[in-house]
């Protein structure tokens, strides 16, 4: 599949070595143990989560409940399969207009996403636009006028350094006239002015709320699956500034630590609800558990 395919690094990385390592072997010992535990923390699973998946899988060992290798495998892929599981339902879309906010710092392809994700609501019949609350950066706004024209999805703008929650509440506005079904808000990904962007997200928040009971009905932190932990540490700085609903992680194509996912799930205790495997539009795909632990560990 795709998936597979884009996900070679990782299978070919950190996962390709699990394989060797337990290829054939017909007993678990410590020093198996201890290097298996390495080898997945280089996958970009954090320590506290192989923490986690060892003491099960140590004290199963210690009952001789798990004899060898393969048993071994099965049994840790069946234990991260549970953990990535907290995705456990869909987007539902509704009530519409559908009121998205999408959070995350520069550079982890948040427009690129937004993009991608009006190009696969669009692919579904859905009629989106996009509204550009990240007016502290001229670019940012120029950059989403610009996908909006390639993809036919209208853009809701105000000039830079405009009040950001009144562009989202003209977006708001312009999504129940025009009768529209998602509305992807942008916004500024400053981090490290954290109480501005806690005040910022809060006043958007509370202007669309007014307008549109429920609004916003998601808000996506979208996290680049390249900077490892790194991005668990902004997940969890974003959650303190704005309770997230959701994670988008881009760039999974690019890294050969996909362990990622697990810890962000495991630890987050937050949906993944898309991927990034690419950066052509198509290239972005729902996330869904089962699929990915499988085409990871095949
Ligand atoms: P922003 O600053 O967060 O808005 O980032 P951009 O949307 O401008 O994206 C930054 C770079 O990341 C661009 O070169 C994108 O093409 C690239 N990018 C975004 N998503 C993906 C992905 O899933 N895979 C790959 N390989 N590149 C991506």
């Amino acid at each position: 599949s795709k998936l597979k395919l884009r996900l070679e690094k990782s299978r070919k990385g950190f996962m390709r070595q699990v394989d060797d390592l337990l290829f054939g072997k017909s007993k678990i010992d410590d020093e198996l143990l201890d290097e298996l535990e390495e080898l997945l923390v280089t996958g970009d699973i954090s320590v506290s989560t192989v923490e986690e998946i060892f003491s099960q899988v140590r004290s199963e060992v210690a009952r001789s409940e798990l004899q060898d290798g393969e048993a071994l495998k099965t049994r840790l892929k069946a234990i991260i399969s549970s953990m990535v599981k907290v995705t456990d339902h869909d987007i539902p879309w509704e009530p519409t207009p559908y009121c998205i906010l999408m959070v995350g710092v520069n550079g982890v392809g948040k427009t690129t996403t937004i993009a991608k994700l009006g190009y696969h609501l669009k692919n579904q019949g859905k009629k989106v636009l996009f509204v550009a609350s990240d007016t502290f950066r001229a670019a940012a706004i120029e950059q989403l006028q610009t996908w909006g024209e390639r993809l036919d999805i209208p853009v809701i703008h105000h000039s830079p350094g405009a009040d950001p929650s009144a562009v989202a509440f003209d977006g708001i506005q312009a999504a129940l006239k025009r009768q529209v079904d998602v509305v992807l808000i942008d916004t500024a990904g400053r981090l490290h002015t954290k109480v501005n962007l806690m005040e910022e997200l809060k006043k958007i928040r509370k202007v669309i709320g007014k307008r549109l009971d429920g609004a916003p009905h998601e808000v996506l932190l979208v996290l680049d699956a390249t900077t490892g932990q790194n991005a668990l540490n902004q997940a969890r700085q974003f959650h303190e500034v704005t309770p997230l609903t959701g994670i988008i992680l881009t760039k999974l194509d690019g890294t050969a630590r996909g362990g990622i996912v697990v810890s962000i799930t495991n630890e987050l205790k937050l949906p993944i609800r898309f991927i990034g495997i690419g950066e052509k539009m198509e290239d972005l795909e729902p996330f869904e558990p089962e699929v990915f632990v499988d085409a990871l560990f095949s």
